[in-house]
């Protein structure tokens, strides 16, 4: 590890030079995405930032790409059949995000005439959308003055300003008041800073494994690095095993109905053990409006032979996707 400088003063925000050798820092490394280009449309950010919530860069590249392509503004997504959406929302996890994503498009379309309203109480009325979001798409989309406070902006917030090495699991009130004291006056500069800080605790000042020597804030900064890296509590927890998780199963039948409509014993076969978490799965599913029932047919024979339609008993009690 580096060597350890003098602790800076205990302080309330960064100073204007450190916020400067931060966005120098990401005019040189920070990645080319392309909802990072200036010719970025408003809808476009708003998707790549709800897809970013959960899932990783490289994972939301390709599917941010052909959602982009093929439902360039709300209007086409609010028009698109949820099956479709929710196909083309493949294995990013958690798609109840397409969801909200298509109830954000249709709330736009009908009552913001197709445009990404501006302000952060008219995004934060719109389906799915916190106050991360509303705040990181006015700075991104809208290009105007506000706070971000995403996890990687919190954690280097706590580790330079208050020589913590974790920010915990929700944003406190302490944080908040960091995260805009922080905030660079400049309207500009402030939509610089909020994306340089944020890509530094992405590559740099990550959870786990710090790179501090590559860190622009470590000789004069940082109270965490010149502590020498205590370790403290609220350290994320370790991710947990997926394997046997309800969210894998519900995963594996959402990975089947994205084929086609699926009959009971395929999806039964999938946890051939446990037929209460199959259950249960389906269940959870249809309640989050993710798949729909197909309704039981009669037993073979007992509706007459109008089971002629053998496709369609294949498929009692199965699921599709809505
Ligand atoms: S010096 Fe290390 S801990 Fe401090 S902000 Fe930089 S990367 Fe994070």
């Amino acid at each position: 590890m580096p060597a350890r400088p003098a602790p800076p003063a205990l302080q309330s925000h960064l100073p204007e030079e450190a916020t400067a050798a931060v966005i120098a820092w990401f005019d040189r490394s920070g990645r080319d995405l392309p909802w990072r280009h200036p010719d970025a449309s408003a809808w476009s950010i708003l998707v790549s930032e709800i897809m970013l919530q959960q899932t990783p860069v490289v994972r939301v590249l390709p599917r941010w790409q052909e959602w982009m392509r093929r439902w360039p503004a709300p209007a086409d997504l609010a028009a698109a059949p949820t099956a479709e959406v929710l196909r083309a929302w493949d294995t990013l996890g958690y798609p109840r995000r397409a969801l909200r994503l298509q109830e954000c498009a249709r709330v736009i379309t009908e009552q913001h005439g197709g445009q990404v309203p501006r302000g952060l109480e008219a995004l934060r009325a719109l389906p799915g959308i916190g106050e991360y979001t509303a705040a990181a798409i006015t700075a991104f989309a809208h290009h105007g003055r506000a706070a971000v406070a995403d996890t990687n902006i919190r954690r280097v917030l706590v580790r330079t300003l208050d020589g913590h090495a974790h920010p915990g699991p929700a944003l406190t009130a302490h944080q908040r008041a960091l995260t805009a004291a922080s905030l660079p006056e400049g309207r500009e500069q402030s939509v610089r800073w909020n994306q340089a800080v944020m890509e530094l605790g992405a590559l740099v000042c990550t959870a786990r494994a710090p790179r501090c020597e590559e860190c622009p804030l470590r000789e004069r900064h940082c109270r965490w690095f010149a502590a020498g890296r205590p370790e403290g509590t609220g350290a994320p927890a370790r991710t947990q095993a997926f394997a046997g998780t309800d969210r894998q199963l519900r995963g594996q039948i959402m990975a089947l109905l994205r084929k086609g409509p699926a009959g009971p014993e395929a999806i039964a076969a999938l946890d051939p053990n446990d037929p209460e978490r199959v259950r249960r799965c389906r269940g959870t599913l249809v309640a989050d409006g993710l798949a729909v029932e197909i309704p039981q047919q009669p037993a073979a024979g007992a509706a007459g032979e109008a089971a002629g339609d053998t496709e369609s008993a294949d498929l009692a009690g199965g699921l599709r996707l809505p």
